[in-house]
């Protein structure tokens, strides 16, 4: 149920405040959610996603939270902090001799826009030696549309430098499917919105058959995202869908709890979950 507008406005307030507070004194952690070979069932990358334990009110949404940043021009500190943490994670699990994954980070187009962009990517990346090539950036459609010029030219600036860019949420923007091939782009990631329908919706799967087909022919790298079941797993898996990212595998984990997956050759379905 929708709020009031003065209730919304209150609590808005009260949200903008209290995150302001909780980026100062570290109640933002950055979780890990595996990214999974699907025929392997090895554990082949992660995204990087914020989470905001707040000590009364307990987990707060990043859909409740991240539009809150972008109106207060926070978005951008906490995007290049996601960068950092996730670099720092790298940089640690090279000195234990631990196995190295790329990581990807959601940015919001915005952060494209302003001028110490480039600088301050690759200074991160400097500071933890990180290879580029461990990072890729996840953006999404809709906001590449909106800002086009300077955000295409920064993307292909960190592009030539080896870091990886991922088209998020592909399929729920306005964008058509010509776009892919005017920014430099590894990997479309399939909205959730298209996975559910698998096995309800005939023309959703031809939809995703196609993307797939696509993706191949264009040699781009696929993700499903939000694989749930089962039944899901296995139409991805028969259309050869690269790779699958969702609660079937896991749920976004600690840093902590994602260490222990990485020295295990692959990860198993949680029957558990796909049954529930
Ligand atoms: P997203 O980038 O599309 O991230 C995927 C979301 O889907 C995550 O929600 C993840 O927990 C959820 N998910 C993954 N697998 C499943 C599944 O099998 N079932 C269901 N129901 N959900 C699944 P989360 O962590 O709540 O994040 C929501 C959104 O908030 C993200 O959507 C992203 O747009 C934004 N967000 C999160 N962290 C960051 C960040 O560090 N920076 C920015 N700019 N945005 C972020
Ligand atoms: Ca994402
Ligand atoms: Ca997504």
């Amino acid at each position: 149920m929708s709020l009031p507008f003065f209730h919304r406005n209150k609590k808005n307030h009260k949200l903008e405040r209290e995150l302001r507070n909780a980026f100062k004194n570290n109640e933002l952690q950055v979780y890990l959610q595996p990214r999974v070979d699907t025929s392997t069932k090895k554990l082949i990358s992660a995204e990087a996603l914020l989470r905001w334990e707040h000590p009364v009110w307990g987990f707060v949404s990043p859909n409740e939270f991240i539009p809150i940043a972008e109106d207060i021009g926070l978005i951008n500190d906490l995007g290049d902090w996601v960068l950092e943490r996730v670099c720092k994670y790298l940089a640690d699990w090279e000195r234990m001799q631990l196995r190295t994954l790329p990581i990807s980070v959601n940015i919001v187009a915005q952060r494209f826009l302003r001028r110490d962009c480039f600088l301050t990517v690759t200074s991160i990346l400097k500071q933890y030696n990180v290879d580029p090539k461990y990072i890729e950036l996840e953006i999404t459609e809709s906001s590449l549309i909106n800002y086009e010029k300077t955000v295409v030219n920064t993307l292909n600036q960190l592009y030539e430098l080896g870091i990886k860019v991922a088209l998020d949420d592909f399929g729920t923007g306005y964008s058509s499917l010509s776009h892919i091939k005017d920014f430099p782009i590894n990997t479309i990631k399939i909205d959730r919105s298209f996975i559910q329908q698998i096995n309800y919706k005939k023309d959703v799967e031809v939809i995703i058959k196609s993307l797939i087909f696509m993706a191949k022919e264009l040699d781009l790298n696929i993700v499903a995202e939000g694989v749930e079941t089962l039944e899901q797993y296995d139409f991805l898996r028969k259309l050869e869908c690269k790779e699958i990212q969702g609660y079937l595998f896991s749920k976004p984990i600690s840093e902590e709890e994602f260490q222990k997956l990485l020295n295990k050759s692959k990860l198993e379905p949680n029957i558990h979950f796909s049954l529930t």
